[in-house]
């Protein structure tokens, strides 16, 4: 009897700490810094993922400092691809295993696949790859961005996601211009939502809210079809803070509205955790919280602070949705008169 190999694994939201599996498919032995929250991010999407799961990983911090010669944390099958190449190779994974069990070569049965990229990987170098994935309804694959905001493995360099503003070794401050990244930070998660209509599922994550987190992968995992999940990652490096504060950041990040929590399924979204509550009316805090923290802003001025605090609160006062759709509202035309 045929069986559908499309099916997707079902995984039940954890409702609770308690209720969390215990064993740990990516365990100890990998070499990132003090307080890196991208491997605690990989520590949790591969336990939210189980054992049945696939890792591919492109270049960046989380393939260096994993998979050093001889040595890796990974205990679930991981595989590393090209900096670009986190679509194409959860893709052609997707569909290898797909077709190998058609063949009957392999065991039929429903298998994750998880192409995890960096913001320079994702955002940057690997966005075609990336997109053309979100386009392929048929196979059911999860894409996590972990987002550091910089090239982290190469020291520090201006990704199109770093925000306004940060020093890093391609925009240290001078005396003559003090702001020397001035784009203000890519949108990869609404951008995924805007122009991807086949995606089944689209979220931003924080590893901050553990629970929170694991939960949107296994519902991405679940749902199957092309998925993809954005996930913000304090880097005590890059971002240049203590790393006893790393968690601490990233619920600033979410408290300042810096870094709305939602998600897209099927095309609805969906507000949670703190940003839900944001949402209903709850007071942000101010930016200048979050920004002071971290030593990629120390130059900043009251002015530069002023400025990234006009753009979060346009992003939640003008914008149809936090976040996710930049379109301002614009008042209805005044009715023409004869
Ligand atoms: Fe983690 Fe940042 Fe260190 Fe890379 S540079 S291992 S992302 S803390
Ligand atoms: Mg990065």
């Amino acid at each position: 009897m045929a069986i559908d190999t499309a099916m997707p694994q079902v995984l039940e939201a954890w409702k609770g700490v308690k209720k969390i599996d215990l064993p740990e498919y990516f365990t100890s032995g990998h070499r990132t810094c003090q307080g890196c929250e991208s491997a605690l991010v990989m520590k949790l999407m591969a336990k939210a993922a189980g054992p049945r799961t696939v890792v591919l990983g492109s270049t960046g911090c989380m393939y260096v400092a994993n998979t050093t010669y001889y040595s890796t944390s990974w205990v679930i099958p991981w595989m590393h691809t090209q900096l670009g190449s986190s679509g194409s190779a959860a893709l052609g994974t997707a569909a290898g295993l797909r077709a190998q069990m058609r063949k009957g070569k392999i065991p039929q049965e429903p298998i994750n696949v998880i192409a995890f990229c960096g913001d320079g990987g994702g955002a940057d170098m690997g966005l075609s790859a990336v997109s053309h994935a979100m386009s392929h309804k048929q196979y059911n694959l999860l894409i996590l961005m972990y987002d550091n905001e910089s090239y982290a493995n190469t020291d520090i360099q201006v990704s199109g996601s770093s925000p306004w503003g940060a020093n890093s070794t391609f925009s240290p401050p001078g005396k003559v211009r003090r702001i020397m990244q001035t784009r203000w930070k890519k949108n990869m998660a609404g951008l995924m939502v805007a122009g991807h209509p086949e995606t089944r599922y689209v979220a931003t994550v924080c590893p901050s809210y553990a629970l929170d987190m694991m939960n949107r992968v296994r519902k991405a995992l679940s749902l199957g079809g092309p998925t993809f999940i954005h996930s913000l990652d304090p880097c005590p490096k890059g971002w240049d803070y203590d790393p006893f504060i790393s968690h601490e950041l990233g619920e600033l990040a979410v408290e300042t509205g810096v870094w709305p929590l939602y998600e897209v399924e099927d095309g609805k979204f969906k507000p949670y955790g703190k940003t839900k509550s944001l949402m209903a009316g709850r007071k942000r805090k101010p930016v200048r919280e979050y920004l002071l923290k971290q030593g990629r802003f120390a130059h900043f001025t009251d002015e530069d602070i002023d400025y990234f605090q006009s753009k979060v609160d346009e992003m939640w006062d003008k914008w149809i949705v936090p976040g996710v759709i930049p379109i301002h509202k614009e008042e209805p035309p005044a009715a023409k008169t004869a």
